[in-house]
């Protein structure tokens, strides 16, 4: 488990949401198998009653830099990881600052990230009209300009997801810089704005399918905030959202359909290669294995940046059917920081 107060751990964050059990799972008479007492989580794989008192069998506890149950709010959760970045961001040139919600599909990955982003676009824009920052810091209301893209990566493909969904390619240039060519963006100068632009990104995201059918269970979405200089377009600083696969999709490798097979060896290579990356965040930027997925691939400087912080909300659903998705995901943040 995570110990201590080295550097690394001011930079990366690590932290666990169990959302509460619901009807479908009460119906399937499914208890609740996860125990979150910041900031530790357990799993409970089997209750026996022994002696008349029900007791705990095969333990899985982890400790995390928060651990929040199923009575937290988003607010709460975002407090102590997306706000920090938010003013780190809004505060500092060349930062990267990346949130991640990693969990198996119906964990709370979305819930938790869209209730994230409303928040994000109420501090941003008020951190930078406060003057509270410093003049020659990154970003002052007069001198920066928000906007924002939105894409997925889904089977192999980069789509953009406030232009169509059309196809993106990404390449990574003479000077190491990774460019994802006909990416648009789009200026938001209020939150209003910028949640318009969130929403229209959804729509075109989902197809409100049957769960077992969901195209964003088996999608990498990633909503970049980008702070420009209003005059000379630079890019300052760069905040991104990142609403991962749903993780069990990346074991689903027995699908008798061969799209589903590559589709599942895709997103469990991408995971895989997220964990090492950011594991690598704060070491010798040169061994970070960000050319190993097209999702690392993309977030190179979330990892390779002097200033890169990163936030990772792993989601869990409570119910005793998914207990090994439980322990996977726990298994999984835990060793993002674990060294
Ligand atoms: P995912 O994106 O991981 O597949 P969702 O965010 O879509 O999962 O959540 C699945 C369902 O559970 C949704 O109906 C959502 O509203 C609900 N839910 C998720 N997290 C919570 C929570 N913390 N509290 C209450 N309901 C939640
Ligand atoms: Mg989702």
């Amino acid at each position: 488990t995570n110990g201590g107060s080295g550097g690394k751990n001011d930079n990366i964050c690590v932290c666990i949401r169990k959302r509460p059990l619901n009807d479908k799972e009460r119906k399937k008479k499914e208890h609740d198998a996860v125990t979150v007492l910041h900031p530790t989580a357990t799993v409970h794989s089997a209750k026996l009653r022994v002696d008349g008192i029900h007791k705990y069998l095969d333990h899985n506890s982890f400790r995390f830099d928060h651990s929040f149950d199923e009575d937290s709010s988003t607010e709460q959760v975002y407090q102590y990881t997306a706000q920090p970045l938010v003013s780190y961001v809004c505060g500092g040139r060349g930062v990267r600052a990346t949130v991640f919600a990693y969990g198996q599909t119906g964990s709370g990955k979305t819930h938790t990230m869209s209730g994230i982003q409303k928040m994000v676009a109420d501090d941003i824009f008020s951190f930078l009209s406060d003057n509270v920052l410093e003049d020659d810091s990154c970003c002052s209301c007069d001198n920066t300009t928000i906007s924002i893209a939105i894409f997925e990566i889904y089977g192999g493909r980069i789509q953009d997801l406030l232009n169509k969904r059309n196809r993106l390619k990404v390449l990574e240039d003479g000077r190491g810089e990774v460019v994802i060519s006909g990416l648009e963006e789009f200026e938001a100068s209020t939150p209003e704005d910028f949640l318009a632009l969130i929403e229209a990104g959804q729509n075109n995201r989902t197809t409100h399918a049957t769960e077992a059918n969901d195209e964003s269970s088996r999608s990498h979405s990633i909503c970049q905030v980008l702070f420009r200089d209003s005059t000379s377009r630079r890019l300052k600083a760069k905040l991104s959202l990142v609403d991962l696969a749903g993780s069990e999709r990346g074991s689903d490798t027995k699908s008798h359909n061969r799209q589903r097979r590559t589709e599942s060896s895709d997103i469990n290579t991408s995971l895989l290669a997220l964990k090492e990356c950011i594991r690598a965040i704060d070491g010798d930027s040169r061994h970070v294995p960000y050319r190993q997925s097209k999702l690392t691939l993309i977030l190179k400087d979330s990892f390779t940046s002097n200033y890169a912080r990163t936030a990772m909300i792993a989601t869990l659903a409570p119910g005793s059917l998914s207990t090994d998705h439980t322990v996977n995901t726990l298994r999984y943040a835990d060793r993002i920081k674990e060294k």
